[in-house]
């Protein structure tokens, strides 16, 4: 039975399915989830007690390879929407034609409430519980929301007890001293920065007449605002949970990255001429007045569901970049198409997270490290050349960038699913 969220989300497939020819089989195949792995985490907290904690693991499909997908620690963590996440990494991964299938993973917790060695055990706790359901061949987790390299160094660090040999290739997203890739940390923000700075082009827009407002100021959005204040795009609101701050004549995010690590909240610092002031109260907006503000380019990079058909009449934007995994939903699709809003969708704006994974991967399995260039120049490579198609298949057809992305990964997958065999095959004998 398919839930809320991964409903929603097979609304895509539906759509993709017209353009493209696989087989009814394949299809089928990919409504729903191949396994999903529910698990209760035993952790000793600091004082003295013992709390259970809901872990979730799911494989998607596995027919391109082996499943990869992040782990997300977060209170809104349910069994839908990792469902949903791992079905978006299916796609993800067929989009960029990685050799990967799609997974997700994680554990309904607020991490921010947890003591570094609660988060510790709760991390290696995981890993016990769900060690027989990933591997380097089978499936390999990575950092999601709230996850970071140095849980996943504790996690390749259990792993590695449980099976009693090093396999570093059972998790990407490691610190660089336990075998991570170069570039990992910002690849999902320089994969999306590829893509975008290819609209720009094609469209022959300049940086600086450019104005961006960005929802989320986690590791994809904080490292998006940073590729993008460096190329000269105006930044003019960005924001956190908490919420945000606006400034027209554009934000010095440098400044706000600083005020975030060392406050934990967003403040900025602008300049003018030569003065340069503390942005104040009057700055302040809410998430949902930064997601209908007149900019150009307007990128959630957030949680998921964050523009419904609640809102979608309210966006300003001319055009949309998802960092985050699902921040539209289906019935908003329709509204923000039919108003002329061009969304770049998530399964190809930030997939270089898990393209620079897949190429952790490969460094794991070679024992050869490449340079922080060569991760840079083939992640551009891979992201201009699917985005380019994609563009290509959106155009030919006249359907949006998402049905053109879906298209574009269905394809492959389809391809593959029906090389193992179809209906069709079977029924004429041959
Ligand atoms: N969590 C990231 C995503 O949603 C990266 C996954 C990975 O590297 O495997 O794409």
């Amino acid at each position: 039975m398919l839930t809320s969220t991964l409903c929603d989300a097979n609304r895509r497939l539906t759509a993709a399915l017209q353009y493209v020819k696989i087989s009814a089989d394949a299809a089928e195949r990919l409504k729903a989830p191949k396994a999903s792995l529910i698990v209760a985490i035993p952790v000793r907290m600091d004082d003295g007690s013992l709390r259970i904690f809901q872990g979730y693991r799911v494989r998607y499909d596995d027919t391109r390879g082996p499943t990869k997908g992040g782990i997300r620690f977060h209170p809104d963590v349910n069994l839908d929407q990792v469902q949903s996440l791992a079905f978006w990494m299916t796609f993800k991964c067929a989009a960029l034609n990685l050799p990967l299938g799609g997974a997700k993973g994680g554990i309904t917790v607020n991490p921010k409430e947890l003591s570094r060695l609660e988060l510790e055990r709760l991390s290696r706790g995981y890993i016990d519980a769900i060690a027989d359901f990933i591997g380097a061949d089978v499936d390999i987790p990575a950092p999601d929301m709230y996850t970071n390299a140095m849980i996943m160094g504790w996690m390749v660090d259990q792993y590695s007890i449980i099976a009693r040999r090093l396999s570093p290739a059972v998790i990407t997203g490691k610190p660089l001293s336990l075998g991570g890739s170069q570039g990992r940390e910002t690849a999902t923000a320089r994969g999306a920065f590829y893509v975008l700075e290819a609209m720009m082009a094609r469209s022959g827009r300049l940086p600086q007449h450019t104005t961006v407002a960005l929802q989320g100021f986690g590791n994809a959005g904080s490292m998006l605002a940073r590729l993008l204040f460096e190329a000269g795009y105006r930044v003019v609101a960005v924001s956190d949970s908490q919420g945000g701050i606006f400034l027209p004549q554009g934000l010095d995010i440098p400044s706000i990255q600083a005020f975030k690590a060392s406050s934990r909240s967003l403040k900025a610092v602008y300049c003018e001429g030569s003065v340069c002031h503390l942005s104040q109260a009057h700055a302040l907006i809410s998430n949902a007045e930064l997601l209908s503000l007149e900019v150009d380019i307007l990128i959630p990079a957030a949680l998921e569901n964050q523009i419904t058909a609640d809102n979608a009449s309210q966006i300003k934007a001319r055009h949309i970049f998802e960092v985050a995994n699902g921040p539209i939903t289906a019935a908003a699709d329709a509204i923000l198409d039919a108003r002329g809003i061009q969304v770049f969708p998530d399964i190809l704006v930030n997939a270089g997270g898990v393209t620079v994974s897949y190429f952790e991967w490969i460094q794991n399995r070679n024992g050869l490290y490449w340079s922080i260039e060569d991760v840079h120049r083939r992640l551009k490579t891979m992201m201009v050349t699917e985005a380019d198609q994609i563009w290509q298949r959106a155009e030919t057809l006249k359907i949006s960038l998402r049905t053109a992305a879906y298209v574009h990964a269905l394809e492959r997958l389809g391809q593959a699913l029906d090389a193992k065999g179809t209906r069709e095959y079977y029924t004429n004998g041959i």
